[in-house]
């Protein structure tokens, strides 16, 4: 019965620890996709700040472009007149006009290729940031569909992890179960721990002789006097056990049982 007792309580352990995994599993599931979500929106803005700063480029572009064309006509019509004028003081006039409007175009063909250089390495960078979304619209579709199937399996794995634990409360008996929930509620895992060498394993510090000798009996399930866990007993030199061909306590059969 006591065997039996400290058996189920260590699956118990271990199917709460499992429980324990599983739900961070399922809390932490939704905050990846919500970084990738973060991660999107940040380069969403970043896209249309480009687009604004590409926008103001072309504008830029095609001002400067009006205007060469607009003086260089200017010029034009000048240099047809200029064998038309009648004195040398209006020709030079027209002359110094002709220059400075020449003058002008050359500082504005200079910034049109500082803008067009400008447009091209913005476009880099829209381009860029473009591909990023790209790669992260496929990562966040698949994680999308990935979060959904994880949750669906982690929730049905609790549940059968939940069942299981039913299973293993109809063992022990209430209180020491109580005391279980009690310590797990409060204490740093594990709850059930083996005292090796009349040291516990959960605080080690030495148990005293007399708790020692009645956890050696193995009648009843006693707490570390110090950490309040529950303990059993590990003799610390172990026989040599002879070799068993298959042992029957594996996983795969565990969950057949809890299936049934
Ligand atoms: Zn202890």
């Amino acid at each position: 019965m006591y065997e039996k007792q400290v058996e189920q309580l260590v699956v118990l352990q271990k199917v709460d620890d499992d429980i324990l995994l599983l739900e961070a599993e399922i809390d932490q599931a939704p905050k990846d996709v919500a970084a990738l979500e973060s991660r999107h929106a940040s380069l969403e803005k970043r896209k249309e700040q480009l687009e604004e700063k590409l926008a103001l480029l072309k504008e830029q572009q095609k001002k400067l472009e009006f205007e060469i064309e607009e003086d260089g006509v200017k010029v034009k019509k000048s240099k047809s007149k200029l064998m038309l004028v009648g004195t040398t003081k209006e020709y030079h006039a027209m002359m110094r006009e002709m220059d400075s409007l020449e003058k002008l175009n050359r500082l504005r063909e200079e910034e049109k290729i500082t803008v067009l250089e400008e447009t091209t390495r913005q476009n880099e960078m829209y381009e860029e940031n473009n591909t990023k979304i790209e790669a992260l619209n496929v990562e966040l579709g698949e994680k999308r569909v990935g979060l959904k199937a994880k949750l669906t399996s982690a929730q049905s794995k609790l549940d059968k992890l939940n069942r299981q634990r039913g299973k293993c409360g109809l063992v022990v008996p209430a209180p020491i179960l109580g005391r279980y929930e009690f310590i797990r509620s409060r204490l740093a895992h594990p709850v059930i721990v083996p005292v090796i060498d009349s040291f516990c394993t959960g605080c080690n510090i030495m148990i005293p002789p007399q708790v020692y000798n009645s956890l050696q009996e193995g009648k009843q399930i006693i707490s570390c006097p110090n950490c309040q866990r529950l303990t059993y007993w590990i003799p610390s030199e172990p026989e040599p056990e002879p070799v068993k061909p298959e042992k029957p306590k594996r996983a795969s059969k565990a969950k057949k049982a809890v299936k049934k």
